[in-house]
């Protein structure tokens, strides 16, 4: 009897055990990170969404030209634009959400953000 008992609380113990390890490991895993994009807005509408844990050159036309982007190391960069300040550019890269792009002359808006708030900008 006692053994039988033994038997039948081992699997039960098992799953609490496999249960809390995968309770405890959820927080390790970098979903953060995941889950910025960054959101490309000319004239005020929104053009594009890049995921900023893909590397990538990107160009977004705008009125007087285009302007090329480059997404690497988790970051976003304006890297050439035709506007005559060159603000962008110098801005360099940005990698926080909340964090922005501007060019003024090119009504342009590279902005980073999170999954969950991607939902708030559609209509
Ligand atoms: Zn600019």
């Amino acid at each position: 009897m006692r053994r039988k008992k033994g038997n039948i609380w081992r699997p039960c113990d098992l799953l609490i055990v496999g249960m809390v390890l995968a309770l405890a490991a959820l927080p390790l895993l970098p979903r953060g990170e995941e889950g910025k994009t960054v959101e490309i807005k000319v004239e005020g509408e929104t053009v594009r969404r890049l995921p900023l844990d893909v590397p990538g050159d990107y160009t977004v036309p705008t009125g007087n030209g285009e302007i090329a982007l480059r997404v690497a190391d988790g970051a976003v960069a304006v890297v050439s634009s035709p506007c005559p300040d060159q603000t962008c550019v110098h801005t360099g890269a940005r990698r926080e959400r909340g964090e922005a792009i501007v060019c003024l002359p090119e009504q342009f808006v590279a902005e980073i953000t999170g999954e969950s708030e991607v939902d708030a900008y559609v209509g």
